[in-house]
C-alpha cells in the first residue's frame, strides 16, 4: 500500500515527489512513456529561474529526479494501464499488476497534437516528426528545406533549432501574426534562413508511395490556392493535447480533456489530486507545472492527515 502515487515524472511529477518526500511520505513515481515528460524533448530552457544561462531540458528533468530521490521518492517506470477511484484506497492497474493507493496525484501532462492530414501518419518517422530535438541532426534532414507547421512557441523553437541542419526552413502559420512570445517571435523572424509562410497550413504530407517525405502539399487559407513545397523534413508543432483518457469515466474533464480541478489541486474524487499541464490549458510553463506539483504535495500531505 502506498501512501502517495505520482502518475508522470515532469515538472509538476518530480516536485510533487520533491515535497511528498521530504514530508516522509515515500511517494512512488509512476514515469510512463516519457520518462521526465516533454521537457526532456527540449534543448535549451532560458526561462526556468535559478539557471541564469539556461539549462538542458533533459538534464534540469534528470537533476528534478535525483533531487525527490535523495529524500526517498521511489522511481518505477511503470505506465498505467487502468485506474479505479471509486473507492479508497485507490486502485492502480501498472504493467499488468495492480497497485493500491491512500492518495494519487495525477502529473500526466500533455502529449504532441496531431495535423490529421493525409501522409502525416503514413510517413511518421520518414520525414515527419514531433520534436526538433528529437530528429533534426538526422542525415536525411541536412542541408535540405525543411518544414515547421505551427505558430506558437514551440514552432518557433523547432524552427530556430533546424537552422543548424537543413538549407532553409519554412515556417507554415495559418494566420499572419505569430502566437510565440515576442522575444521568440522576434528571434524567429529575423533569422536569415527562416522563411514565414503566412495564413497557410499544411493540407498533405508528400509522397506515401515513395515512403519518404519529398514535400508539403500548403494550402493558403485566403485564397484557396494550393502549392508544392519540395522538402524532405515536416516538424509539427501545433500545440498538446492532455494526456487524461484512461481517467476520463472518472475524473472530471473539460471538453478538450484537461481536468477540470476544484479547491487548490482538487478533483472530484477526494484524495485524487491534479498537477501540471494536464490540468492547464492557459500557462503550460515548466515552473508553473512544477508550482502545482508542490500545491498537490501540500494537498495531498493535508488530506492524509485529515484522512489517515
Ligand atoms: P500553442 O502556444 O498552443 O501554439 C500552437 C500553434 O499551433 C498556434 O500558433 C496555433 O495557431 C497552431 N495550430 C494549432 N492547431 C493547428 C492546426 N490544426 N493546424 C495548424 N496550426 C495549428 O502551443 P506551443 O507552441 O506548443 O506552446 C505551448 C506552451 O508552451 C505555451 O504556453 C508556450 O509559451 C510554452 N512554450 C514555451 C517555450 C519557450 O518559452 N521557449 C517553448 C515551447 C513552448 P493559432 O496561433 O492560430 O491558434
Amino acid at each position: 500500500m502506498e501512501k502517495v502515487v505520482i502518475i508522470g515524472s515532469g515538472p509538476a511529477g518530480w516536485t510533487a515527489a520533491l515535497y511528498t518526500a521530504r514530508a516522509q511520505l515515500a511517494p512512488l513515481v509512476l514515469t510512463g512513456r516519457q520518462p521526465g515528460g516533454l521537457l526532456t524533448t527540449t534543448t535549451i530552457v532560458e526561462n526556468f529561474p535559478g539557471f541564469p544561462e539556461g539549462i538542458d531540458g533533459y538534464e534540469l528533468m534528470t537533476r528534478m529526479q535525483k533531487q525527490a530521490e535523495r529524500f526517498g521518492a521511489k522511481t518505477s517506470f511503470g505506465i498505467v494501464e487502468s485506474a479505479d477511484f471509486t473507492r479508497r484506497p485507490f486502485s492502480l492497474v501498472v504493467d499488468g499488476e495492480k497497485l493500491a493507493a491512500q492518495t494519487v496525484i495525477i502529473a500526466t501532462g500533455a502529449s504532441h497534437r496531431h495535423l490529421g492530414v493525409p501522409g502525416e501518419h503514413e510517413l511518421e518517422n520518414k520525414g515527419v516528426t514531433y520534436c526538433a530535438t528529437c530528429d533534426g541532426a538526422l542525415p536525411g534532414f541536412r542541408n535540405q528545406p525543411l518544414v515547421v507547421a505551427g505558430g506558437g512557441d514551440s514552432a518557433c523553437e523547432e524552427a530556430l533549432y533546424l537552422t543548424r541542419f537543413g538549407s532553409e526552413v519554412f515556417l507554415v502559420h495559418r494566420r499572419d501574426t505569430l502566437r510565440a512570445s515576442k522575444i521568440m517571435a522576434e528571434r524567429t523572424l529575423g533569422h536569415p534562413k527562416i522563411r514565414p509562410v503566412w495564413d497557410s497550413v499544411v493540407a498533405e504530407i508528400l509522397n506515401v508511395t515513395q515512403d519518404k517525405v519529398t514535400g508539403a502539399k500548403l494550402k493558403n487559407l485566403k485564397t484557396g490556392a494550393e502549392t508544392v513545397l519540395p522538402c524532405a523534413g515536416v516538424f509539427i508543432a501545433i500545440g498538446h493535447m492532455p494526456n487524461t483518457q484512461i481517467f476520463k469515466s472518472q475524473i472530471t474533464t473539460d471538453e478538450n480533456g484537461f481536468i477540470v480541478a476544484g479547491q487548490g489541486t482538487t478533483t472530484n474524487v477526494p484524495g485524487v489530486f491534479v498537477a501540471g499541464d494536464c490540468a492547464d490549458h492557459v500557462y503550460r510553463q515548466a515552473i508553473t507545472a512544477a508550482g502545482s506539483g508542490c500545491a498537490a504535495a501540500i494537498d495531498a500531505e493535508r488530506f492524509l492527515t485529515a484522512n489517515p
